[in-house]
């Protein structure tokens, strides 16, 4: 049998649109060789490790559910998934080694020690003969191949789209290749369930179980759905955490479970198929597009994830609070929008953007703790986690990354409570405490009459805390802080 080729499979949990996968299958069909699908549950050997951002928990969970799903779909495609765990470049020598297998294809992924990795890995690989090739399944467009008129990268997202949106022609998706060869002899794999992955004492991922589905045919549904239904009302409604009025897309473009290509082209065409549905789907792929930036930023600032790119903030006086910190983590802030985003992340693994950005003004600007706390803390608890995203994220609220808010734009978590959560729907899910509070108190419980909280059944500083901080006076103590710096710079 002609030697085989492996597809080592990273954030690309899918077999459809999946570059490495289609060369494989083709090179496959061409000299009748088998294929080996691999996953590799990366193991850092180093000290200091390689890679400090291994998963988190939330995202281990998810692995689990999608790694299952892949098994199964290779299974199904005539060969099964092969999984190791180790050291990767040594375990695709041990692979290499035991199969003769003579080619290794895989998609690129872009954070800074994933790239110097599979560099390394490619470049010895390739001085020993075998073919190894490498493609693009993650981005719409990688970060090197978009430059600005002086030949640079972009610092500004704005100008960015408007360049990258106007000259993209994304290759249509590919299908799901035919049936897949195997190999005579099936290589070795770890049982799924040895890895751990799973949490079990305690066992928190209930509330992940009950909202997800990991893996692709979920992903495309996902996808279908929004597309179907609330992309109508994205444009208007998409800062709204009470309305399901977002795609809910980001664990599965995580995982590549489904690709930027395949979201991009279904939009598109359901714009050309409805075409009120434009505003939406603009809006829509505005959002993909500020996935691509911050791609594209993490590339050419591979600090990102660790360091403020705007360096006046690089001795900011942040404060050390482990009581406020462990507050913030737990949604026990007393500021029921905050305390809703942090007790949705922790019940869901995800949490809506609008949130995403009171909760992160709040740890930075009000509770003055670095933003690198709230970073790390999303890192462990996301099942979207995602290291250009959450840092570049991160960096944006904190005002000290490329084309940030500015820093002295601080959140009133009462006034964003009541402008995107008017009823209070939101809270009352998450903060269950507060429930029969009127519209009128649920966003500051503080305020409320003594009667209207006896009725609603809520004793302040008992049931639900009272605010941990002041939040006019944290905003006072915030400005002076930043003013002080401006006047450095
Ligand atoms: P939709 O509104 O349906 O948008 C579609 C897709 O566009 C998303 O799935 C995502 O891939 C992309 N997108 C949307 N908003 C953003 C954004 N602000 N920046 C970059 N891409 C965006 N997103 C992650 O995927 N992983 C993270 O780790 C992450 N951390 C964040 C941390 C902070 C502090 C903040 C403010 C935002 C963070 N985001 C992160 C961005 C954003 O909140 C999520 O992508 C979004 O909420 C996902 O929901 P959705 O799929 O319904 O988004």
């Amino acid at each position: 049998m002609p030697a085989p080729i492996i597809v080592w499979f990273r954030n690309d949990l899918r077999l459809a649109d999946n570059p490495a996968l289609t060369a494989a299958a083709q090179a496959s069909a061409e000299r009748s060789a088998p294929v080996i699908p691999l996953y590799i549950l990366e193991e850092e050997t180093g000290d200091p490790p390689l890679d400090p951002w291994t998963l988190g928990g939330a995202q281990r969970w998810w692995l689990h559910g999608s790694l299952e799903r892949l098994a199964t779909c290779c299974a199904r495609h005539g060969s099964p998934l092969v999984l190791r765990r180790g050291e990767p470049g040594a375990v695709l020598d041990a692979l290499i080694a035991e199969t003769g297998a003579e080619c290794v294809l895989w998609n690129r992924r872009y954070t800074p020690a994933q790239t110097a990795r599979d560099s390394a890995i490619k470049e010895r690989l390739k001085a020993r003969g075998i073919d190894t090739r490498s493609f693009n399944a993650g981005l719409l467009a990688e970060p090197w191949t978009v430059r600005n008129k002086s030949g640079g990268p972009f610092k500004v997202f704005t100008p960015f789209w408007r360049h990258l949106s106007a000259t993209l022609n994304p290759p249509l998706p590919t299908r799901v290749p035919s049936d897949l060869l195997a190999p005579r002899t099936a290589p070795a794999s770890d049982p799924l369930e040895s890895w751990g992955l799973l949490p079990t004492r305690p066992d928190w991922a209930a509330g992940l179980r009950k909202r997800w589905v990991p893996g692709e045919t979920a992903a495309l549904s996902h996808l279908a759905d929004f597309l179907d239904g609330p992309v109508g009302v994205y444009a208007t409604e998409r800062d709204r955490p009470d309305r399901a009025s977002t795609s809910a897309l980001s664990p599965y473009l995580a995982f590549g479970e489904i690709g930027p290509r395949q979201v991009w082209h279904a939009a598109r065409h359901a714009a050309e198929a409805r075409p009120e549905l434009a505003p939406g789907i603009d809006a829509f792929l505005r959002e993909i597009g500020w996935r691509e930036f911050q791609y594209h930023l993490l590339h050419h600032a591979p600090e990102l994830p660790d360091s403020p790119l705007d360096r006046r903030f690089a001795d900011f006086p942040w404060r050390e609070d482990a009581a406020g910190l462990k507050a913030w983590q737990r949604g026990r802030t007393g500021y029921p929008i905050v305390d809703a985003g942090m007790r949705q992340l922790w019940e869901t693994g995800w949490m809506h953007n609008r949130v995403r950005m009171i909760v992160a003004s709040f740890l930075i600007k009000d509770l003055l703790l670095p933003w690198q706390e709230g970073e790390r803390w999303f890192w462990d608890t996301l099942v979207d986690a995602d290291l250009a995203q959450n840092a570049g994220n991160w960096q944006w609220v904190a005002g000290c990354g490329a084309d940030a808010a500015p820093f002295f734009r601080v959140f009133n978590p009462v006034l964003q409570g009541e402008k995107f959560d008017p009823q209070g729907d939101y809270v009352r899910r998450y903060v269950p405490e507060l429930d029969r509070l009127p519209p009128r108190w649920i966003h500051q419980p503080w305020a409320a009459p003594t009667e209207v909280l006896r009725q609603a059944g809520v004793r302040l500083g008992d049931d639900y805390p009272r605010p941990i901080i002041d939040h006019a006076v944290a905003r006072d103590r915030t400005l002076s802080l930043y003013n002080e710096r401006k006047g450095k710079a």
